[in-house]
């Protein structure tokens, strides 16, 4: 690739020379499997169906499930994956997740819409390229199903019920839903952003929806 020729290939996490991600770092990388939070995917000492995160929230996906804990060397590949965006990091996390994450039952994967700004500062949106590397192994469309709700930028509040409310009404339908959904983004934090993006979705009629994350922050 013509990228490789002006930037020289180095770990994302740990910047030794050869791989973009080099085995011991990809290795360290903590994997989320099972026990977890049934429903919101947290890890747990043993199978539960709602967990402390969870429990007594309104939630609109049926579940959610990552790779990778979102630790430092997972912030790492991330920041570079959406900076840089080289493909070959896409489809690395599209890698790490079939791995850890078992084909949901849908019929169609979708993303989560890339802000405007952001969109053209990148030129790619990394949560579209995740859901079109799974796609391929799942056997799935990609559709993109959601949009970004016209003068509701995101922003950062300080605090977890702040960044609730700024998501709420966030996202707007950019065409018809299909019944079961698998909705992915690049990080799942604290769940706001899926939740809000979820119930837009079942708002539109679909029955289910199930999220996908490449990393999920754990408390
Ligand atoms: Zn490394
Ligand atoms: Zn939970």
């Amino acid at each position: 690739m013509l990228l490789d020729l002006v930037f020289p290939r180095s770990c994302v996490v740990c910047g030794s020379d050869g791989a973009v991600l080099c085995e011991v770092c990809e290795a360290r990388l903590e994997r989320l499997g099972s026990p977890c939070c049934d429903r919101c995917g947290a890890p747990t000492a043993w199978p539960v169906a709602r967990c402390r995160e969870c429990a007594g929230r309104r939630i609109a996906f049926a579940r959610a499930r990552a790779a990778v804990a979102y630790d430092d060397s997972a912030k790492r590949l991330v920041g570079a994956w959406k900076e840089r965006g080289q493909r070959t990091l896409a489809e690395l996390a599209a890698e790490l997740v079939n791995g850890v994450v078992a084909r949901p039952d849908a019929d169609t994967i979708t993303f989560v819409p890339a802000d405007q700004d952001r969109l053209l500062r990148r030129g790619h949106n990394p949560a579209q390229r995740l859901a079109e590397g799974l796609a391929a192994s799942w056997r799935l469309p990609v559709v993109p199903l959601l949009e970004r709700a016209p003068g509701r930028a995101p922003q950062k509040g300080p605090t977890l019920a702040e960044r609730r409310r700024n998501v709420r009404g966030a996202f707007s339908l950019a065409g018809p839903v299909p019944s079961a959904v698998v909705f992915v983004d690049d990080v799942y934090t604290s769940g706001a952003t899926v939740s809000a993006a979820a119930s837009a979705l079942r708002k539109g009629g679909a029955r289910r929806v199930e999220v996908v994350t490449f990393a999920r922050a754990v408390r």
